[in-house]
Order: C-alpha cells, then sequence, then structure tokens
C-alpha cells in the first residue's frame, strides 16, 4: 500500500507524521492518518466557549487530529480561588502538553487578580506574540483593495506588562517599564527568524526610543544589533506614532513590524482593524518550550451567549496551531474552506454581514456552512506562509549580570511626598543634606525640573524627585550616609522610592529632567 492510496486529500501530502489509524491496526489493511496533536483547550470567558466548539467541530471535520485536554481558567476559575484565573491543574496540563489553544480570559479593569492571559504568556514565558493581518477574500473593509500582508512580532513579557505598579502617594501612580536587553534580542531574532521562514524581505522596529531614551532605545538597540547579523532582511526603524499613520496611510508598504509589548498590543488591534476587524485576527505566543494560540480578541461580554460571535480569528489560531505542529494538510484544508466560506457570504456572522443583515449567520451556523465547503479551494485566496517560525529550543535561563568595564555611582534620586512649595523643600533638602557627601543637584515634579532656576508654570503633584549628586563620585554610594540623609528628609517628607544613580561605562544610567 502506497501512502497516497491510504489518504483521502491531496492536500495531506503535505503532511510529515503519519501512524496507523487505530480502528485499522488488526485489519489486513491497517490505514494511515496523520499522528495526532496534544493540546490543552480553555474555552475561556464570555464568547470564549461558543468560539471554541464552533472551531473545534471545524477541526474535526477537516481531519485535524487533536487530543485535547480541556481545562477552566479565567472568571469562573478565578470565583473559585485560583490566583490570576488559572488552577494548578490546568498549568500541570499546559506545561505537559506544550500547545494550547485559547479562548478569551477576561481581566477587571483598574482593580481585582492579575490577567490571566498575561500570567499565562510570563509563566511559560512566551515571549512572541506573532499577529499576522492579511487581507482575506471577501471581507468588505476599507482596504479590500490593497495588498495587505503583514505581521506584527509583539514583544510579550516585559515592559508595561511586568505589572510592577506602586501607589507612590495616596494620588499618585508609578508602573515601571521594563526593558531588558536578552528580551529585546531574543524577540528581534524571533521577528528575523520569522521573516526568513515566510519569505518576507523587511523588518521595521517600532518603538517611541525619542521620549523613553534608556528603555525604548535599549530596546531600538538590541534590534537595530540583531538587524545587523541579517543582511538579507532589510531592516529599518519608525517611531510607533508614525508606524500608527503610516499603517493607516498606507499599509501594503509593511511587512513585519517588531515592537514592545505595549506599542505591539495597540498597534496589532490596529492592523486586525486594516483587514475586518477584531473577529478575524489569530495570535500566537511562541516561546522556546511551548505555544499558546488565541485570538486577538477578548470575551466580547456584550455579545456573549447570543451566538453571534464570529469564530474566525480562533479558527485562524488553530490553523496556526496546525502549522506549528506540523499538521499542513488539515492546516490547508481548513484554511481554504475557510477562505471559500467568505468569498460565498453565506451565514456570515453579523460583524462580516453587517450588523442589520438579516441574512447574518450565528457563530454555530457559520461554523456548519466552513464544514459544507471542506474540500473546495479558494480562487483568491492570499499565499499561506512558507513555513511557521520555530523558536530555538531551550531551558529556562538566569541572565548572568554582565560585567561593564566601570560602573560608578553618581548619586541617588530619593522621590518624596510633600504638599508645599519647590522653593520650601528645595531649603529643606539642602538643609537635610548639610555635612553629608550630596548636593541637592535638582528637583522635578511629574519630570519636569522645578529647581533650580524659575518655578515652571505647571501644576504640581504631591510627589517630588529630588536628585543629589555624590560630592565626589565614587564606586558605590556611602550607604550609611545615605540612611542619614533619608533619616533627616523623613522629618519633613515622606520618601516613597529610591534610584541609584549609576554611570555605565562612563555613560549616564539615568533619564535628566524635562528643562534640565
Ligand atoms: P473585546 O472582548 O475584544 O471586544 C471588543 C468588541 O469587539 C466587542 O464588544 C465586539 O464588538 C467585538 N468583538 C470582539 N470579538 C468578536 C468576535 N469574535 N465576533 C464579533 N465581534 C467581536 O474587548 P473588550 O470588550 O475590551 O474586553 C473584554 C474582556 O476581554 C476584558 O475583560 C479584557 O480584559 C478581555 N480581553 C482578553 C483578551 C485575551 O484573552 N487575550 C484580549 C483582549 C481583551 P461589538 O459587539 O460592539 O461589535
Amino acid at each position: 500500500m502506497t501512502l497516497n492510496t491510504a489518504l483521502e486529500h491531496d492536500f495531506d501530502e503535505l503532511d510529515a507524521d503519519y501512524v496507523v489509524a487505530p480502528e485499522t491496526v488488526t485489519k489486513r489493511q491497517p490505514k494511515l492518518v496523520p499522528s495526532a496533536l496534544k493540546a490543552v483547550a480553555l474555552p475561556g470567558d464570555g464568547i470564549g466557549p461558543e468560539i471554541m466548539e464552533a472551531t473545534q467541530r471545524i477541526l474535526v471535520a477537516g481531519g485535524a487530529r487533536i487530543d485535547w485536554t480541556t481545562c477552566e481558567a479565567g472568571a469562573s476559575a478565578n470565583a473559585k480561588g485560583a490566583a490570576s484565573g488559572l488552577p494548578g491543574e490546568t498549568l500541570d496540563e499546559i506545561a505537559k502538553a506544550g500547545l494550547v489553544l485559547k479562548g478569551p480570559l477576561e481581566t477587571g479593569i483598574g482593580a481585582g487578580g492579575k490577567s490571566a492571559n498575561v500570567t499565562l504568556r510570563k509563566h511559560f514565558e512566551l515571549y512572541a506574540n506573532v499577529r499576522p493581518a492579511r487581507r482575506l477574500p471577501g471581507v468588505i473593509t476599507p482596504y479590500m483593495d490593497r495588498n495587505i500582508d503583514l505581521v506584527v512580532v509583539r514583544e510579550n513579557v516585559e515592559d508595561l506588562y511586568a505589572g510592577i505598579e506602586h501607589m507612590q502617594t495616596p494620588d499618585v501612580a508609578q508602573c515601571l517599564k521594563l526593558i531588558t536587553r536578552a528580551g529585546s534580542t531574543k524577540i528581534a531574532e524571533a521577528a528575523f527568524a520569522l521573516a526568513k521562514a515566510e519569505g518576507r524581505k523587511r523588518v521595521t522596529v517600532a518603538s517611541k526610543a525619542n521620549i523613553m531614551k534608556l528603555s525604548e532605545g535599549l530596546f531600538k538597540q538590541a534590534c537595530e544589533d540583531v538587524a545587523g547579523k541579517h543582511p538579507t532582511i532589510q531592516s529599518d526603524h519608525m517611531i510607533i506614532d508614525n508606524l500608527a499613520h503610516r499603517l493607516v496611510m498606507s499599509p501594503e508598504d509593511f511587512d513585519v513590524i517588531c515592537t514592545t509589548n505595549m506599542n505591539g498590543d495597540i498597534i496589532s488591534d490596529l492592523t486586525a482593524g486594516l483587514v475586518g476587524g477584531l473577529g478575524l485576527a489569530p495570535s500566537a505566543n511562541l516561546g522556546a518550550r511551548m505555544a499558546m494560540f488565541e485570538a486577538v480578541h477578548g470575551s466580547a461580554p456584550d455579545i456573549a451567549g447570543k451566538g453571534l460571535a464570529n469564530p474566525t480569528a480562533l479558527l485562524l489560531a488553530a490553523i496556526m496551531m496546525l502549522r506549528q505542529g506540523g499538521k499542513l494538510a488539515a492546516a490547508e484544508r481548513i484554511e481554504q474552506a475557510l477562505y471559500v466560506t467568505l468569498e460565498d457570504g453565506k451565514d456570515l456572522t453579523a460583524d462580516m454581514a453587517g450588523p442589520r443583515n438579516e441574512k447574518a449567520g450565528s457563530t454555530s451556523a457559520f461554523a456548519d456552512r466552513v464544514i459544507s465547503n471542506l474540500g473546495q479551494r479558494s480562487q483568491h485566496c492570499p499565499p499561506a506562509p512558507k513555513a511557521s517560525l520555530k523558536l530555538p529550543k531551550g531551558k529556562p535561563q538566569t541572565t548572568a549580570v554582565s560585567a561593564p568595564t566601570k560602573r560608578t555611582d553618581a548619586g541617588m534620586d530619593i522621590f518624596v511626598e510633600y504638599g508645599g512649595s519647590p522653593t520650601e523643600l528645595a531649603a529643606c533638602l539642602k538643609a537635610a543634606s548639610a555635612g553629608l557627601p550630596f548636593t541637592l543637584a535638582m528637583i522635578s515634579n511629574r519630570g519636569l525640573k522645578v529647581y533650580p532656576g524659575t518655578v515652571p508654570m505647571a501644576d504640581f503633584a504631591d510627589h517630588w524627585r529630588c536628585r543629589f549628586a555624590s560630592r565626589a563620585p565614587q564606586d558605590d554610594l556611602p550607604e550609611q550616609q545615605m540612611a542619614e540623609l533619608m533619616a533627616r528628609i523623613s522629618k519633613f517628607a515622606r520618601w516613597c522610592h529610591v534610584e541609584r544613580l549609576q554611570m555605565i561605562d562612563g555613560t549616564p544610567g539615568f533619564s535628566v529632567a524635562q528643562g534640565q
């Protein structure tokens, strides 16, 4: 028996791994079928269970063999007391399978526990978030005649999403934006690897390095260092706000966009809008040890339980998962059926058909239509990616402390809560530092210098950065005298945060104030 005689579709030639179908093991002519993937399904919250059911039904009908373990995550798990909505058993099953198809998980706004989505990405070091935006056949958008085919590669675990926040005073909140050289290098390498795997030509690095010179600047520099190692791929840099503008004006000019977590979150919703909306936008969260696939959209509570949700984004995410798992035949077959359905325009959900369209289909009617189109090929489909991005495998790592040639302390910033004027504060701080090896160099409020010099016409918060320069810059700050200075300051202002001012290889490792 040749391989081909055992297979039902020409697509199946693409698949690499075959096993004997269990029900034919004892037969004379056992049948070869693609081996099964093991994956965890997290139906999630809101519209999650509806779109997961529709997607899994299409996958089965399309011949994608997947051994599912369905686990709880999100609001219901949270209500049962699971931290971040992620029970231990769910994390264990995910670690075992290494592959996840995830429905949307709710996160309370402004209050409540940590985001289950962000926790999952960080727990499993899924550092690369790949969000393709391709013009889809039959989908009506203002850009439908434009050849949009781009991928946002978003750093997925750092930046403001480290979620390290503190109330500095009862009225001033702070969120740490953490960017590491290792994390930035990894995501840049992933972006260039994706460009190579998919036969793409250009990587555009997008940052806000003009304003956040150290954090976004480090990201930009790391990306440029990686770009230097990939001369066959063009690369450029764009400031993120200009990128947003250019994406709306000429989205067809973009190929791969590599950016930080927060920038990528916003920009990828924009790119989803260009090709038809959130209901059509898939994403992959990739790491060195596992991969998780999901729709870009959230739980859409306004339409949950009404059978209105579009399952396309989750289905496209599942197709990405099949390709990642080497199931190219099933991926191709299901993708073609989806495209044919979009082109035919029958039973499209309301977000695609138009909300007042009486012929709009329900979630399950749309899934039925895709199933009925299995085996057909779309006339105007965008080409499938040449190959999937495979990240280098590896064990969890702790970055070694880097050894710059020289590090010295230039002083310290002491952040204090104070309700008086800058002039009064400056006088008190000078008095407090008398006899200690520190000089009051600057005070700023919300980043704007208010001392020395004239007091600007600005509103002041009760949160001040008081910069003390070491009188004699030395290797280490004299800690006893630092403590003495803080004890003296505590008599008239409450300190809430202290930062060391380091010179790294002679370059300041700290920002100056606006106006300084
Ligand atoms: P959202 O859930 O993405 O929904 C925004 C709007 O987009 C919906 O109200 C709906 O608009 C439309 N929409 C989204 N998905 C759709 C689909 N499959 N079919 C049709 N229309 C769809 O954003 P959100 O309302 O800001 O967030 C809701 C919750 O989801 C929050 O708790 C948030 O934290 C969470 N969230 C989770 C993830 C994730 O799990 N990765 C991502 C984003 C947000 P109309 O009905 O108005 O047309």
